[in-house]
């Protein structure tokens, strides 16, 4: 059989890969000097054996990552694949099918139909709304804004899929001064500038203040775009949802909602009272390759307004026609050849089912509360509440916290970054990983304790 040897020799160590990862140290061992070295080289006239192509990436690869499919890694908002949902990722690239539309791919077409419906009901959106499988949170952002721009500029009289933004009514978009920086590259590339926001005060939590938000709008009378988001990327915190959509629907404003890291805990009974208000919203995103914990590249966006959606997103052409009476997936996404990025989704649902995910997320949020109740035992400070799965600590001044967060790397029990938080340096931990167990917590627990004893008997 064609690929046989090759797909075998994937299968063993892609097992022997997951068997080693959680107990190898977090951080990638090789540097990228290295792997450039083993990696490069001119590319050759006549090629290369495939098996032998497969061994120089396995032999890199497996000490050139980070071992973020493992408990221990708390960088960033990552996730770890669940099992069934790699093996099902497998079968994506098995298939190798172009799901663009029905037509191309109705197995897939009928998985995406599926999981959308499934995620709608575990988010508490609306079955009468619009979803679509994108690449990420970034490009989830870009299909909510951009169905949001056609949608407010429509009522404003103004077709801007065929006159575009020169001539326009002006669209005024407002943010929280803790807006996620991927919503500014998405107003960017939908022409509404990056930096050309109303900026509203957040609390100290980073929640958006509903009162400021009503002043600010207060001031707006045309077309305008409100962003508020479920999920501080320090903090965790989720912007007041409910109160914001009382504040924008009278007006008329179209709320998008980023709930890349936040949207999840939805499915759990302790938050979904917290996120009821994303139903009263016009666009909402979330990631899941992040707390969903399924491969790379899976984000979600969701859409009170279909037609705005499809509008914005789908143009026919002689050869690539619409499906009548179908959902094609390509209609409500920019990318049109895609994956089957539904596919794991699907498995991962399938196999967690609501409770599985209520469990997964508030297992994080437990794992979450350990680790600020650790380190604040020990005497260091915590600078958030912790609410939700994010946890950031200052262990003294910035060069201290610094260099904790340097050893803390470099000891590689666990793998945290660092961030800056109203003017403090801290260390961000970040708990979305299902594979986190409670013994990976305590072993992580011990290891920041031991690397920030280490640098205060240093006392430099
Ligand atoms: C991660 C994140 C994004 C961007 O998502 P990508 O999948 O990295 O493109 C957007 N918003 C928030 C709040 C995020 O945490």
């Amino acid at each position: 059989m064609a690929g046989q040897e090759l797909l075998e020799r994937a299968t063993a160590a892609a097992q022997g890969y997951l068997h080693a990862v959680g107990e190898r140290t977090v951080r990638a061992e090789l540097g990228s000097d290295e792997l450039r070295c083993r990696l490069g080289g001119q590319l050759s006239e006549s090629g290369e054996p495939p098996l032998q192509v497969l061994e120089t990436l396995i032999a890199s690869g497996g000490r050139g990552t980070s071992a973020s499919r493992g408990g221990r890694y708390f960088g960033f908002v990552t996730g770890s694949s669940l099992p069934v949902a790699t093996a099902a990722d497998w079968m994506v690239s098995a298939w190798d099918q172009n799901c663009a539309l029905q037509v191309m791919s109705p197995f897939v077409a009928a998985v995406e139909e599926v999981t959308g419906g499934w995620l709608k009901q575990l988010l508490g959106l609306p079955s009468a709304w619009s979803y679509g499988f994108v690449t990420g949170g970034t490009m989830a952002n870009f299909t909510g804004l951009a169905a949001a721009r056609h949608h407010v500029l429509e009522r404003a009289g103004w077709d801007v899929e065929v006159d575009g933004l020169s001539g326009a009514p002006p669209i005024e978009v407002v943010v929280s001064d803790e807006i996620h920086y991927s919503i500014a590259v998405a107003l960017r590339l939908l022409g509404l500038g990056a930096a050309r926001v109303r900026k509203v005060p957040t609390d100290g939590q980073g929640r958006m203040r509903v009162v400021e938000l009503a002043n600010t709008l207060a001031g707006i009378d045309g077309p305008c775009i409100a962003c508020a988001q479920a999920g501080n990327v320090n903090t965790g915190a989720l912007d007041p949802i409910t109160e914001i959509a009382a504040v924008t629907k009278p007006r008329g404003v179209w709320l998008h909602v980023d709930g890349a890291v936040g949207l999840w805990a939805a499915a759990s009974d302790a938050h979904r009272t917290a996120l009821a208000g994303v139903a009263s919203a016009d666009s909402v995103t979330t990631d899941a390759h992040k707390w969903l914990n399924v491969p790379y590249d899976c984000g979600l966006v969701f859409c009170a307004h279909p037609d705005a959606h499809r509008h914005a997103m789908s143009l026919a052409s002689a050869y690539v026609q619409a499906t009548a009476g179908e959902r094609d997936p390509r209609e409500y996404a920019p990318e049109e050849s895609r994956r089957g990025r539904a596919v794991p989704v699907y498995a991962a649902l399938r196999t967690l089912g609501r409770r599985g995910v209520a469990d997964l997320v508030e297992r994080c949020c437990r794992h979450a509360r350990r680790f600020a109740e650790g380190l604040s035992a020990a005497g260091y400070e915590v600078l958030n509440e912790v609410s939700l799965n994010q946890v950031l600590v200052s262990f003294g001044d910035p060069e201290a916290t610094g260099r904790v967060i340097a050893a803390i790397q470099r000891d590689g029990t666990c793998w945290c970054g660092g961030t800056r938080w109203h003017g403090r340096t801290a260390m961000r931990i970040s708990v979305c990983s299902r594979a986190t167990t409670e013994d990976d917590v305590e072993r992580s627990l011990a290891a920041m304790l031991r690397c920030a004893a280490a640098v205060d008997a240093r006392g430099d």
